[in-house]
């Protein structure tokens, strides 16, 4: 991809008239703007090696992945917050700068387990630490007949009935997707869904899986938001025992596919709640006019990752400095520069960082639901994604960053034009743009007729979701220089009277259209 560099020239003081490419998508006109020296002294003031800091901490082992939830990820809030603070941002949660969202989690209880499995005059007690449970319920089985299911036969599974199968214990051997490799888990997930969808219509008890690899894998407690009234995913519930036992695989090995003479007993409690308290970070920058300081933009990354695999051979961390430690420090270091700006915008200008992104845009969708400033005074949405790394599959991104949904709204544009003043070639990715629009917390935002975008450099790389998407990985001057350019983009949607609109003309707005008018009243 082809761009043109220009270069600030940092020599001029004092007031600079620049013209800009004519952009007016709807109302929006930001022919001419002024860059102060006080605007310039601020964008300056973002340094790689401060970006460097904040994200060899943000993305450091210690941290040990920022999962959802973990004492990782509260240890990045609490970074995060005493950032903001030293920015002087107004804390603007319920918590200072924390907005709390008071969940619970559920966990297997094992206390009084017990699962008998007899077959052939056997009876063998299988031990509670040699097994997993994915099954977030209690459940009593009292001499429950078993069948054995190959879980990849599909004329037999096909060939079952309601009738055979009600009650029964289906004993089967499920590969572990968590063990598998990458390209493999998609399609492990999809078979083990569909084999449960129809264990389900057929209205079995339980799935014992047998596990001849060994070792039961830590089940990641299910966290439960009690506002969510919806039933819980499928694929995450499966009620299914996986027995680690060398003597359950021998017993599975002598017996026959389809009915079998094995028997069943069980005795689980059911699974224990915990109250868990996750937390989106939030500071506002106040606005300077007396009116237009009740509107703000929205500035947010994510500051979640995925944790550790306990079963990944090697670096098990999955320290997520690109994806999105790079978004979160980036937001920290605005909220610096904007905070050291004499003249503040004349809009206000909130900092946030999202809780559980990667666990299903959970943190923006709880903002969305409670956010703090009106959604309807909330003029637009700019979420950072990935902007560290240059090294994309697709070539180097050196001064390139490309805007999800670029025209769906003024906004791609706005960042064009900043990108013009900062060397920043913002782009349209033609096949990237649109489909990378929902994945991520943008998307939260413009379901409630924010027009939201995210700005990313790489949409994907070597690393992505990897254990390797280390700090060192990296470039910081390139970054800081996106981070001007999008400094620069909030202060002139903060400057602007007129506020970004989403583009009519494009169908696929219609929806985030709609929420707009449904907010403002039209
Ligand atoms: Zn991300």
């Amino acid at each position: 991809m082809s761009f043109k560099h220009r270069l600030f020239n940092c020599a001029i003081v004092g007031a600079l008239f620049l013209s800009l490419i004519s952009s007016s998508v709807g109302a929006f006109q930001t022919e001419k703007f002024n860059i102060t020296a006080d605007m310039r002294a601020a964008m300056d003031s973002i340094s790689a090696n401060s970006l460097r800091g904040h994200l060899s901490f943000i993305a450091s082992d210690l941290l040990e992945g920022r999962n959802t939830p973990s004492r990782g990820l509260d240890i990045a809030a609490e970074y995060i917050a005493a950032q903001f603070r030293r920015a002087g941002l107004e804390p603007a949660g319920d918590d200072g700068y924390f907005q709390t969202a008071n969940w619970k989690t559920m966990e297997p209880n094992l206390e009084g387990f017990e699962l008998n499995i007899q077959h052939d005059k056997e009876t063998i007690s299988v031990d509670e630490g040699r097994v997993s449970i994915s099954l977030d319920k209690a459940l009593d089985l009292a001499n429950a007949v078993a069948v054995k299911v190959d879980f990849n036969d599909n004329a037999a599974l096909a060939a079952m009935t309601e009738e055979q199968m009600a009650g029964k214990v289906v004993l089967t051997e499920m590969p572990d997707a968590r063990r598998a490799d990458q390209t493999q888990r998609t399609q492990i997930f999809r078979a083990q869904n569909e084999f449960f969808l129809k264990m389900n219509t057929l209205k079995v008890a339980l799935v014992i899986s047998i596990d001849r690899t060994g070792q039961p894998v830590a089940v990641a407690s299910r966290m439960i938001d009690p506002e969510n009234t919806s039933p819980p995913r499928r694929t995450t519930t499966w009620p299914m025992i996986t027995v680690h036992d060398g003597r359950a695989a021998r017993m599975f090995n002598a017996m026959k596919p389809g009915a079998t003479a094995a028997i069943v007993s069980l005795h689980l409690a059911a699974p224990a709640e915990k109250p868990l308290k996750l937390r989106n970070v939030i500071g506002i920058l106040r606005g300077s006019d007396p009116q237009l300081k009740d509107t703000c933009v929205l500035i947010t990354a994510h500051y979640d990752h995925i944790g550790v695999r306990a079963d990944a051979p090697g670096d098990n961390i999955f320290n997520g400095a690109n994806d999105d430690g790079s978004g979160t420090v980036s937001v920290i270091e605005l909220a610096s520069a904007l905070s050291s700006l004499k003249q503040k915008p004349r809009r206000s200008i909130v900092f946030m960082t999202f809780f559980g992104e990667e666990k299903g845009l959970l943190g923006s969708r709880y903002y969305g639901r409670h956010p703090v400033f009106p959604i309807e005074k909330t003029v637009a949405n700019i979420n950072l994604e990935q902007v560290g790394r240059t090294d994309s599959t697709e070539g180097p991104q050196l001064a390139n960053a490309s805007m999800t949904g670029f025209d769906f709204s003024d906004v791609g544009l706005i960042f064009k034009a900043a990108g013009e003043l900062t060397g920043i070639n913002v782009y349209k990715h033609e096949r990237n743009s649109d489909a990378f629009f929902s994945r991520s917390d943008n998307q939260a935002l413009a379901d409630q007729g924010v027009p939201a975008h995210t700005l990313c450099v790489a949409f994907v790389y070597a690393d992505y979701h990897g254990a390797g998407d280390h700090w060192d990985k990296i470039d910081y001057e390139n970054m800081a220089k996106v981070n001007r350019c999008v400094m620069l983009a909030l202060v002139m949607i903060a400057e602007n009277p007129q506020p970004p609109k989403w583009n009519e003309a494009n169908p696929r707005t219609a929806r985030y259209v709609k929420a707009w008018k449904q907010r403002h009243g039209q």
